[in-house]
């Protein structure tokens, strides 16, 4: 089939690649001027700002079954799928931790009681004495009270996307950059060009634009704002979350003593930079975690937008002709995968 692919964001080249392995002719067009990172077109993906956590229990906070049983899928497709990609080893399952200072314990446990009861036995969270915390990550001062979710890890998103992109390109798929898609229906896609609107023809399209695919879905922004640390004396092996009654605080590794920060949820469209307030919270409370952090030197500061439909769940619908999948919210990493195969069985592709 002669497929179009609408937004080469996370969902597009994850579709580019398993539709084009399937033996499919594949399209993509995206609104950003390449294929990243940080091409200047003002509609980046939120898949390149985000810290990658794999989380499909720490998630139960907010998400619901369909979130966890997605999220599992996806974490046995993550190493099959990146295994291809030729970057090495991108994704890491070593279990990620939740942690509360002496003063937050009420709250925390509330938290993870609330965990405990959504996932299933398999996943429950792991109760850590201080003494196995400090042999797990001997880094991590502070806090009282810590939980081992086994089941969880990181990929590094970077790595990934290119990757993605690249085997994308070896497999032939066509990607079309600086041409955004004013709307996607059954079988078309009106692609803007020089002076006018191009109206394209497929035997499938589907629109995985995020934030873009207003006003064909009611998606909105969510703004998020990390930063990128470097620690040489910090050594983190899992994603690490402080449980804080106030913000919502993760520290997640990347190679080489490299960390993301991360995040804000706040609900606005802004993409300016990120602002002192948030630099001051989130940088904070990671510090009274991972005091080593005190001399790291901020590379990187990010914001962008994460797309999400008004009740925040995901939504894969699938007509004649064309297929939307989006507001992926603040999972999409942990979604990704399952749903594009759950969209790519239900059409037999
Ligand atoms: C700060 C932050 C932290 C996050 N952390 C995590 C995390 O730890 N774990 C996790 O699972 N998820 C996380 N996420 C969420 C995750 O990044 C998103 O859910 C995911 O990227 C959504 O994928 P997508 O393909 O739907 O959209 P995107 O990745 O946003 O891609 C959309 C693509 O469509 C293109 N586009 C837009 N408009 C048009 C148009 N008109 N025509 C053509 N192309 C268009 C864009 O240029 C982009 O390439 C985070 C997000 C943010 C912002």
């Amino acid at each position: 089939m002669h497929i179009g692919i609408a937004g080469a964001g996370l969902l597009g080249r994850l579709l580019a690649l398993q539709l084009s392995s399937a033996g499919h002719r594949v399209e993509v067009f995206d609104a950003a001027t390449g294929p990243g990172p940080r091409e200047l077109s003002g509609t980046e993906g939120a898949a390149w700002t985000a810290a990658g956590m794999l989380s499909p229990v720490a998630e139960l906070d907010r998400g619901n079954e369909d979130v966890f049983r997605l999220g599992l899928r996806s974490c046995e497709l993550w190493p099959e799928i990146t295994s291809t990609l030729g970057v090495g080893t991108v994704c890491h399952f070593d279990g990620s931790l939740l942690v509360a200072h002496r003063a937050d314990v009420g709250a925390a446990q509330r938290a993870v009681g609330l965990l405990e009861a959504k996932a299933d036995a398999q996943h429950q969270p792991q109760a850590l004495t201080p003494e196995i915390l400090r042999a797990l990550e001997p880094s991590i001062q502070g806090p009282s009270m810590a939980w081992l979710l086994p089941c969880e890890g990181y990929v590094e998103v970077h790595n990934t996307m290119q990757g993605l992109h690249a085997q994308g390109e070896r497999q032939s798929v066509q990607w079309h950059w600086g041409r955004p898609v004013q709307q996607a229906d059954a079988g078309v896609l009106k692609v803007a060009m020089q002076g006018g609107v191009e109206s394209m023809r497929f035997d499938h399209v589907f629109d995985v634009r995020g934030v873009g695919a207003r006003p064909q879905l009611p998606v909105r922004g969510v703004r998020g704002e990390v930063f990128l640390l470097h620690a040489p004396d910090v050594d983190l092996r899992r994603p690490l979350r402080l449980m804080h009654p106030r913000h919502s605080v993760y520290v997640v590794p990347r190679p080489d003593h490299y960390f993301v920060v991360g995040a804000s949820e706040i609900e606005s469209e802004d993409r300016s930079p990120v602002s002192l307030r948030t630099t001051l919270e989130l940088l904070s409370a990671a510090h009274s975690a991972l005091p080593g952090l005190v001399e790291a030197r901020v590379i990187h500061t990010e914001s962008n937008l994460r797309p999400a439909l008004p009740d925040n769940l995901p939504v894969l619908s699938t007509g004649a002709g064309c297929t939307r999948i989006n507001g992926l919210y603040r999972h999409g990493w942990l979604l990704a995968p399952a749903l594009v195969e759950r969209a790519l069985k239900a059409l037999s592709l």
